[in-house]
């Protein structure tokens, strides 16, 4: 049984009603990608570049970050990678981005923010990004968009950076659904985004106007509660407007009491922990599509979080 449930983490995880659903691991360093690999993920759904920036006097050049990102694309084995760009701010300092001191730093200088704010630390990411080969199997996330002109403003340095570098192919380039005003836009910013990807941990924290390093609030902050899931259902009904794909790449995507409801309300592709992906994989596997969206349809009208989990927990038996 051992032995067929290790196979099964690395078969495609398909609904017992025929949808496919992607299950891919966050990364942040080579290691992880071997992880995500030996668990059977899909590629990676999130590659946190700050780890190459942190800790350090200067930023690091293009060649550097190539160097790396191609080392991650390598340990992938050619699956694909959704590389986000640099998510600092003042609460992750570095000594060459001088943010000035902020009261508020979750509401401040921070994500997409940061790299419009120097874009020239942005293009060289784009260029380092754009060198991978084989060209294609790096996607582009921007985190932290709170509007469409934001995804433009990137776009515009993206198309400078592949003049430059001589690509003439589509790169995609996706954003995460973090912020309220992303989500409530996603119609909008959907129409220009190659896919969107809800980062559940900083969108909880702002729709709940909870601090998620707060230690005595993280009791109460759970991403079940319904006014983050009718975010994320407000997210797909924007996606599928237009045709985007919407995944999950916060801890959300790793709490397999949420899997049915996401699946409800449309998301199709899950960046997980590694170590969690062949859970998830089996969690998709013994789901109905239409029996989840009728699960998510009652979560978005409970009253808490607590209320949503019951109603999973009953849906399964458990
Ligand atoms: C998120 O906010 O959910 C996310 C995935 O990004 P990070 O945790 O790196 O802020
Ligand atoms: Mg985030």
């Amino acid at each position: 049984r051992k032995a067929a449930a290790k196979a099964a983490a690395f078969e495609p995880a398909v609904t017992r009603d025929g949808t496919r659903i992607e299950v891919f691991a966050n990364t942040g360093s080579v290691k992880d990608a071997l992880a995500a690999i030996e668990n059977g993920a899909e590629g990676s759904g999130l590659l946190r570049t700050e780890f190459l920036f942190l800790d350090r006097q200067t930023p690091p050049d293009e060649d550097e970050q190539a160097r790396q990102y191609q080392a991650i694309a390598d340990a992938l084995q050619g699956k694909p990678l959704i590389v986000r760009t640099l998510d600092v701010g003042g609460d992750k300092a570095a000594p060459y981005l001088p943010i000035p001191a902020e009261e508020n730093p979750a509401l401040g200088l921070r994500g997409v923010r940061v790299s419009l704010w120097r874009p020239h630390l942005l293009k060289t990411q784009l260029r380092a990004i754009l060198r991978v080969v084989p060209q294609g199997q790096c996607k582009i996330m921007v985190p932290m968009i709170g509007s469409l002109d934001e995804l433009r403003a990137v776009r515009a340095v993206l198309e400078e950076a592949k003049r430059e570098l001589g690509v003439t192919d589509h790169v995609e380039l996706g954003v995460m659904i973090e912020t309220p005003a992303a989500a409530v836009t996603a119609d909008l910013i959907a129409a220009e985004a190659d896919f969107l990807s809800v980062g559940t941990n900083d969108l909880t924290q702002y729709v709940l106007a909870m601090d998620r390093g707060n230690p005595e609030l993280a009791a109460r902050i759970d991403a079940l509660h319904p006014a983050v899931l009718r975010m994320i259902a407000q997210t797909c009904q924007g996606a599928k407007a237009h045709g985007r794909w919407v995944g999950v790449c916060g801890g959300l995507a790793s709490d397999l009491v949420a899997t049915p409801i996401l699946l409800g309300l449309g998301v199709t592709e899950l960046s997980t922990t590694a170590a969690i992906a062949p859970e998830v994989k089996a969690r998709v596997r013994a789901l109905d599509l239409l029996a989840c969206q009728d699960l998510a349809a009652r979560a978005l009208a409970q009253t808490s979080p607590e209320a949503v989990r019951g109603l999973v927990q009953a849906s399964l038996g458990a």
